[in-house]
């Protein structure tokens, strides 16, 4: 029995995938992406005579039989997703078989499209004293949120939200924040195809405008919602400083 790999492919970019995640790639004997773009583009790092497979129109029996039955013939299979695989994507649901099967499984995390956006529109996501939480999260969809995880319940903590899946719903975004405590004006960041060269696009907004700029900018899939009490760090002046680099705070490695 060979192994499974689940590799992250990054966000876009094709040098954004892990040296891991490459290495991984470059010894496999079998890959099945998720038909996306970004995965494609990762299928650079395979070998000549590598068996490479689109599981854009298989369901989960036919992936889970898919890798079983190359890992029965292959010592390296990957299963090959965009961003982090294990965010938002169906690794628990493929591992179950696998593991019932005796399969052994390797995980390579990827970059996630929550970093590269923030990376993209030049943000933090954690400010001293100004927000020390990001809490990653969709609106809810044909997935319902689990209760205690309403969009707008995680809203009203005030902190950094990393919005997944949601770009279709950002108007409802935009009004449940509003409705959970946070002002009109409040900034938010729209990061489509963040780090695709060529495509990316930050857009900024405030709550009230935000799904108004979306709208005007063409902007309905594969886009990363910020929104977060640090956004625009960089441009004010007189905001808290990290401890960390504080002149009287003892560093481990940098003494008094
Ligand atoms: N595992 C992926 C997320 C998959 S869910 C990750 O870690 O990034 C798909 C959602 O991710 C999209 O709806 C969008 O919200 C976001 N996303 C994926 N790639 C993106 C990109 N390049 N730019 C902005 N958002 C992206």
């Amino acid at each position: 029995m060979g192994k499974v790999w689940f590799v992250g492919a990054g966000p876009g970019a094709p040098d954004l995938i892990t040296v891991r995640g490459s290495q991984v790639l470059a010894q496999a004997d079998a890959i099945l992406y998720t038909g996306s773009l970004v995965a494609e583009t990762a299928l650079q790092w395979a070998p000549q005579g590598c068996e490479i497979a689109d599981s854009k129109a298989m369901d989960l029996a036919q992936v889970t039989d898919w890798l079983l039955t190359r890992a029965e013939r292959h010592a390296t299979v990957v299963r090959l997703q965009t961003g982090d695989p294990t965010l938002y994507g169906v690794l628990a649901e493929l591992a179950r078989p696998l593991d019932a099967a005796g399969v052994d499984i390797g995980i390579v995390p990827g970059v996630s499209s929550a970093m590269a956006a923030a990376a993209a529109a030049g943000e933090c996501l954690t400010l001293p004293e100004v927000t020390q939480t990001v809490i990653f999260t969709r609106f809810a969809g044909r997935t319902p949120m689990p209760p205690g995880e309403s969009f707008a319940a995680l809203a009203r903590h005030g902190c950094t939200l990393c919005v997944f899946l949601s770009i279709e719903r950002i108007a409802a975004v935009a009004e449940t924040l509003q409705g959970a405590g946070w002002t009109a004006d409040a900034p938010v960041v729209v990061v489509h195809k963040a780090t695709w060269p060529g495509e990316e696009q930050v857009l900024r907004g405030s709550l009230s405008d935000i799904a108004a700029r979306c709208q005007a900018a063409g902007i309905v899939r594969q886009a990363m919602i910020l929104v977060s009490p640090a956004l625009g760090a960089r441009r004010r002046a007189g905001a808290a400083t990290s401890k960390l680099y504080d002149a009287g705070f003892e560093r481990r490695f940098r003494g008094k």
